[in-house]
């Protein structure tokens, strides 16, 4: 009997088959990334994925009498998607793991696109809780939906291939950056200032052009896209870093990306559902967006498309009524599967060392998240979380417990809160990282790996 608790290190005491699992892990994950750069190419990969496994959409399962091992998905307004997989009895509750598709980045204005100093510009709102000085100076990519006047919809997608070109935010040059300097990291670049480089030829045939750089790009967008400057005010256009996912260290132990929160956890969730059959309790997946400014709107976890999902299914029943779908969303357990912050060496002031998650040390359990006081969170229940401890030790899960930095040191949420308003059994489980919400963030192949087992021994 160990009377001394001690986190386990995964690397450490992995033999040589579970290193090579980790490794190919790494690898399905970094192209998961590649083709889900925004919420909208998630969603569409994740139901490809689903497709591929033989789930079909919810308008074609209620076609006929939904059964136990029916695997369906709901596309909920291209931004987000539930994966279910129909256990016994959809009243007794389901298991559910939640995580969200949308990351931090820069949203382009609805009139974005101006003339100035010899440079076309495109005007940004960022989107999220971002660093803004961390945006300049790097190479940028272009991702989003135009949808035309006469309704064809463009999935817009440049400066992620080799040999497309990219965009770029200006920062002042040091030389002249004395009264800059003075300012806080938080005003040294204002939000205003994030106006991205997007041409600079203004060689134009016609000489009486006011904004010739402008209305050269116009053209070319018009020639090769068939846009108009109108199609701008009907766009939803984003600004993320111009990369592909990419190994990190001599070892390739672990990655950098953008968006690892929380498309390390959608992921994760995604492999372990698709690995899933037939489990006795329902199952489900969820990819929600908005979670990056407080889950608002109808496409995130704040909207009521999981219940309304239940309550079709559950319809097809004779004795329906409301009260089958409350027992079903009162019933379940949920794993909040969000990201959180692991141990730094370069800033260990904001954590408290044995409560803090430890990278290569497995999925990260948060009983709570919030801030001062664990204001706004949900803490989860002991006999909930006794109940996770005993199966993921029975699994070989190695877990470990974090915190989202030490008392009053600041904070943050995830979609816990609001499934728990349901009654449901919620705790945050996810992969602890480092550098979050930077442009590109890190970490640990191994949490990665583990994170997706931890979720797949839940499902079943
Ligand atoms: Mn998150
Ligand atoms: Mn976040």
């Amino acid at each position: 009997m160990t009377l001394n608790y001690e986190k386990t290190n995964i690397w450490k005491n992995a033999t040589q088959e579970q290193l090579d699992k980790i490794y190919d892990y790494g690898e399905r994950y970094k192209s998961f990334l590649d083709s889900s750069k925004t919420e909208r190419e998630a969603c569409s990969e994740i139901i490809k994925q689903a497709e591929e496994n033989g789930y079909i959409s919810l308008e074609d399962a209620l076609k006929s009498k939904i059964q136990k091992g029916d695997k369906i998905y709901l596309n909920n307004k291209n931004k987000s998607v539930v994966l279910m997989i129909v256990g016994d009895d959809l009243s007794e509750g389901m298991n559910i793991v939640g995580a969200h598709i949308d990351a931090p980045r820069l949203d382009l204005k609805q009139n974005p696109l101006y003339e100035e100093g010899d440079l076309a510009l495109l005007k940004t709102h960022y989107y999220g809780g971002v660093k803004k000085y961390q945006w300049t100076t790097i190479p940028l990519a272009l991702h989003g939906l135009i949808i035309t006047k006469d309704g064809t919809k463009l999935n817009i997608s440049i400066g992620d291939e080799e040999n497309d070109p990219v965009f770029y935010i200006n920062d002042l040059l040091i030389h002249l950056s004395s009264d800059q300097l003075k300012k806080t990291l938080a005003e040294g670049i204002t939000g205003e200032q994030l106006n991205v480089v997007v041409a600079h030829n203004s060689k134009f045939p016609e000489e009486d052009s006011k904004n010739p750089i402008k209305d050269n790009l116009l053209k070319y967008l018009n020639k090769k896209y068939g846009i108009v400057e109108e199609d701008f005010l009907v766009a939803e256009l984003q600004i993320v870093p111009a990369s592909k996912a990419r190994d990190v260290g001599f070892d390739r132990a672990m990655i950098a990306a953008h968006g690892h929160d929380d498309r390390v956890c959608s992921y994760a969730a995604l492999e372990a559902i698709l690995k899933t059959n037939s489990p006795s309790r329902t199952a489900v997946a969820l990819f929600v967006d908005k979670e990056e400014i407080g889950s608002v709107g109808n496409t995130s976890m704040g909207a009521i498309f999981l219940e309304n999902m239940v309550a079709e299914i559950l319809s097809q029943r004779e004795d329906y009524s409301d009260i089958l779908v409350r027992r079903s969303m009162a019933n379940s357990k949920v794993l909040s599967a969000d990201v959180t912050v692991a141990y730094d060496p370069t800033f260990p002031e904001v954590l408290e060392k044995n409560n803090a998650s430890l990278l290569g040390h497995g999925v990260t359990m948060a009983k709570y998240t919030g801030s001062r006081g664990k204001g706004g969170c949900n803490d989860a229940n002991s006999e909930f979380i006794a109940e996770l401890r005993d199966l993921f030790n029975k699994e070989n899960i190695i877990w470990q417990t974090g915190e989202l930095g030490k008392v009053d040191q600041g904070g943050g949420g995830t979609i816990a809160y609001i499934l728990a308003g349901y009654g449901a059994e919620v705790v945050d489980m996810g992969t602890g990282m480092l550098s979050m919400h930077a442009p590109l963030e890190l970490l640990s192949k191994a949490d990665a790996y583990m994170t997706c087992k931890a979720y797949n021994v839940f499902f079943k």
